[in-house]
């Protein structure tokens, strides 16, 4: 009720939504649809920007209203097709990073077999992950030397043209 009663009739299944577009349509705050992507909205694919699908949104809002509030909890992720929190087969995720903090967990529904995908950031991944088990396949390494690669590249490249 209140203010968790999002006015998702205003979304159109059939079109993509970007965070900005989806906070503006359902007025709530940019950081409130990035804890909706924790919590299991499915975004599209890895590419920036962001896009969620229409009818993606729609599940995910109803879901939320007609459960309350339950997040997953640690180790459980949002199985889209079984509309529930799950737990991946194996206990077992695969990270995948998009930048140098954030990047997506991906695991496998026990029930369902569809792909369950919670997006994290690095430094908060314990909550979400609890005692799975999770496998880095990108170098790791990269992540831990260069925290900020771009800003690096930036300073060197203006320094240069000076030369
Ligand atoms: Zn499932």
């Amino acid at each position: 009720m209140g203010a968790r009663n999002h006015n998702y009739r205003l979304v159109k299944i059939h079109r993509t939504y970007t965070v900005e577009e989806m906070a503006t349509l359902l007025a709530v705050h940019r950081n409130t649809v990035r804890r909706w992507f924790e919590e299991g909205l499915a975004t599209i694919d890895q590419k920036r920007p962001v896009l969620v699908k229409g009818d993606a949104l729609l599940t995910f809002l109803k879901d939320r209203r007609t459960k309350g509030k339950r997040p997953c909890r640690p180790g459980e992720f949002y199985c889209l097709r079984c509309r529930a929190p799950r737990r991946p087969t194996g206990s077992r995720v695969v990270y995948q990073a998009f930048t140098f903090d954030r990047g997506n967990l991906l695991g496998v529904c026990p029930d369902c077999g569809a792909r369950l995908n919670r997006r994290v950031s690095l430094a908060r991944m314990g909550p979400a992950i609890g005692d799975l088990q999770v496998a880095f396949p990108q170098a790791q390494e990269h992540i831990d030397e260069s925290p900020h690669p771009s800003l690096n590249c930036d300073f060197n490249g203006g320094a240069r043209t000076h030369a």
